[in-house]
């Protein structure tokens, strides 16, 4: 066993000298690693790589060793960086996951397989496929963040090496490093390798304005350097006698890709960007900090506006620090920024400082909050309907900036910009989110939909009756509460459904004498070939889908009794009736997408023959035993004569009916009866594009001529236009829409 002063590179073999400085690494932070374990997974993977050479023509094992190197930096545990040293075996050799699992143990093959998936990943140019692909990224790394640890050191150790390959390829990978890993970096808080990929990526995918920016950069080294000198002075000469050298300044110029961006954003030369200085001043404890940063604010003047307190109030990737920008010496502004060394190596490391505390048994509260933010992602790729719909939701996660609002008891709670009381309310509880009514912000009484602000005290009112509606999608941004209400609604369309399905059905049934309760059951459909055939597992689902139209009740009869004949005695009216529910039917099959029914697509409708609404109408709906949901105009005098129970919410779906479903609508015109006036009215129906279906047209005996039109219109603007169009004609007396056909 090593006991504490033998060193534990002793010895090293010789077969193992191009690990030798990874090992260094190693034992610098975990003086006890077992590194045998390290060796074995080198020579493992050398072995397997033999014969294979990167495209700088160095053997393959120089990128593996590479990656366990950047790991290493990051303070990672064993199997994290045997992992690295493995990462490509499985993909890329003969050797298999169960070799590496025998050999290293499951902890180590898993990592592997992790890393193997993501990497099998390719992004392609098509949006489906990427989002795809990130969406099995995201996944994978749901399952251990150290997966993702590895395969950012991979694609930072690929980036390094990157000007091997051919110029197209640099681009693509540059570009797919820029739009994902260096985001995901920044979201778990590794600004190390946020940083490093950002420049790298700058490099690659616009050399000139890169190298143009680094020559800008070089020119004013030395000033810049006497500059940092002269403000550290100044600095150190105010803190020491307070601080006695228990602080650490450092001042750099900030990196190539943050400047372009100031740049690009401000439309400014290089000369004319200010704030291209960043000081940091690390310090022992908390109220340091503030201390140093009123040392500061006395020394130099701050610019207004751009003190943020991070310390208070973390990012949410669990930045912590003081940033303020000072007028400096000749009136240059500089960045400074003011934390503790725990809080500094959080900053550069992130997620992966966490990692290390974790493994000495401190589980950070803060780390839970972040694997509760990746195991949020993936439960939303369980629910999200498309991998579009998936990839929206983590890049809005990932990307924008966020907002800090306060609950009524003074706790922060963190928002992506644009979030409104709902995402508030879900974020407390689905049951909140699921209820809530109205909100206060800062005390008054705001809508729902209101964007809340940094610094808002935000409360939410709920109500037993208040369920959440398909509109509010429209006014959250959060994942969680998105898929929260999905769910919601969801259920409700499904409850819905069976509702109506099952009200389809017993109607049906009872035109054949039939009753529902005697003849169907789970088993009967179980044991009904025909009624299997509809997909339906027991009768609740196949009320449901008859709800949705997907099955029709009429199919139900007939799988139980080929025969059944109808008993109704208005057998003719009923007939019609049938005929009228089949067209409905068919008819619905076209409409379905143009009308909403409480915000489900997929309900049977039909248009009322009394008042023909096409979109743009104002409509209400009400169900009709038998026929599904009819749809009135909502000033059509039948409705007041329906029972209100039976009203429904409606919408159009479409602005307008698309092509081969328009509605049709008969028009009144009158006119003086003139030869030539049939030949007018038909070349401006022409001009509209609209089909006439059926013309009549009768003289009266003061010799005026009535037409009544049936024509196809797509919605209430194209029949406007028509009858304006009509109305200019010369002749013509007037033009009225019909209210009935
Ligand atoms: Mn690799």
């Amino acid at each position: 066993m090593s006991d504490e002063n033998s060193n534990p590179l002793e010895g090293f073999p010789v077969e193992c000298l191009e690990i030798k400085n990874l090992c260094e690494k190693i034992v610098s932070y975990y003086p006890n690693a077992d590194i045998e374990l390290v060796q074995k997974a080198y020579l493992f993977s050398k072995q397997a790589h033999e014969g294979q050479f990167r495209r700088s023509g160095e053997p393959y094992i120089s990128h593996p060793v590479g990656v366990a190197e950047i790991l290493a930096d990051l303070k990672l545990d064993l199997p994290t960086i045997m992992t690295g040293l493995l990462h490509d075996t499985v993909e890329d050799t003969e050797v298999t996951l169960e070799d590496v699992s025998k050999n290293f143990g499951t902890v180590v093959s898993e990592l592997v397989d992790g890393v193997t998936k993501i990497t099998q990943l390719s992004f392609r140019n098509t949006h489906d496929k990427q989002s795809e692909n990130v969406r099995k990224m995201i996944v994978a790394m749901g399952k251990d963040v150290r997966v993702i640890l590895v395969k950012l050191a991979d694609r930072l150790h690929n980036m390094r090496t990157l000007g091997h390959m051919k110029y197209e390829k640099q681009i693509r990978i540059g570009q797919e490093t820029l739009d994902i890993y260096a985001p995901l970096a920044s979201r778990l808080g590794i600004s190390s390798i946020k940083i490093e990929l950002e420049d790298l990526s700058f490099r690659y995918t616009q050399p000139d304005r890169y190298y143009e920016l680094v020559q800008k950069v070089a020119k004013k080294k030395k000033e810049r350097e006497k500059y940092i000198e002269e403000v550290k002075k100044i600095l150190e000469q105010d803190l020491e006698g307070e601080f006695k050298g228990e602080y650490d300044i450092q001042g750099r110029p900030k990196h190539f890709y943050s400047i372009y961006k100031k740049m690009a954003a401000s439309n400014l030369d290089y000369e004319q960007v200010y704030d291209l200085l960043a000081f940091r001043i690390l310090v022992d404890t908390i109220p340091h900090c503030y201390e140093v940063l009123g040392h500061i604010h006395t020394l130099f003047k701050p610019v207004p506006g751009r003190f943020k307190d991070y310390i208070a109030i973390p990012k949410a990737n669990n930045y912590r620090s003081l940033h303020t920008t000072v007028i400096g010496p000749g009136a240059e502004r500089i960045e400074i920024q003011i934390r503790t060394k725990e809080m500094h190596l959080i900053a550069e490391s992130g997620i992966a400082a966490h990692w290390k505390y974790k493994n000495s048994g401190k589980v950070d509260i803060k780390l839970e909050e972040q694997m509760e933010w990746l195991q949020e992602l993936v439960s939303l790729h369980q629910q999200s309907g498309s991998s579009g719909e998936f990839l929206e939701n983590v890049k809005t996660d990932l990307f924008d900036s966020h907002i800090y609002v306060f609950t009524p008891k003074g706790e922060v709670r963190e928002f992506r910009e644009g979030a409104t009381p709902i995402d508030f309310a879900y974020a407390i509880h689905t049951d909140v989110g699921n209820s809530c009514v109205a909100a206060r912000l800062n005390g008054k009484m705001v809508p729902l939909r209101t964007k809340m602000k940094s610094g808002d005290t935000v409360e939410v009112l709920t109500s037993k009756n208040k369920t959440p509606s398909k509109d509010w999608l429209k006014y959250c941004v959060t994942s969680k509460a998105k898929s929260r209400i999905r769910a919601f609604v969801q259920e409700e369309e499904r409850k819905r459904a069976r509702e109506i399905g099952a009200d389809l059905l017993e109607k049906e049934f009872r035109k054949y004498g039939m009753s529902v309760a005697k003849l169907l059951s789970d088993e009967v459909i179980m044991d009904n070939e025909e009624l299997r055939k509809s997909g339906a597992n027991d009768l609740e689902d196949l009320y449901v889908r008859i709800g949705y139209g997907k099955v029709l009740p009429r199919q139900v009869v007939k799988a139980l009794e080929p025969e059944a004949e109808s008993v109704d005695e208005k057998i003719t009216e009923d007939s019609f009736l049938s005929k009228a529910y089949k067209s409905a039917v068919q008819r619905k099959k076209k409409s379905r997408s143009i009308i909403s029914v409480d915000g489900m697509d997929d309900i049977l409708v039909r248009f009322a023959k009394c008042c023909t609404p096409i979109p743009g109408d104002p409509i209400k709906g009400f169900i009709s035993r038998g026929r599904g949901i009819t749809i009135h105009k909502s000033d059509c005098e039948k409705i007041f004569a329906i029972d209100n129970d039976r009203s429904v919410d409606v919408e159009w779906t479409v602005k307008s009916a698309p092509e081969g479903v328009e509605r049709t609508v008969r028009i009144r015109v009158v006119a003086q009866d003139i030869p030539g006036l049939l030949k007018m009215m038909s070349d401006v129906f022409a001009s509209l594009g609209i089909n006439i279906f059926n013309a009549q047209i009768r003289t009266t005996k003061d010799r005026k001529a009535v037409c009544m039109f049936d024509v196809a219109v797509k919605d209430t603007s194209q029949l406007t236009k028509a009858i304006q169009n009509l109305s200019k004609i010369k002749g013509i007396l007037g033009v009225t829409r019909m209210t009935q056909i």
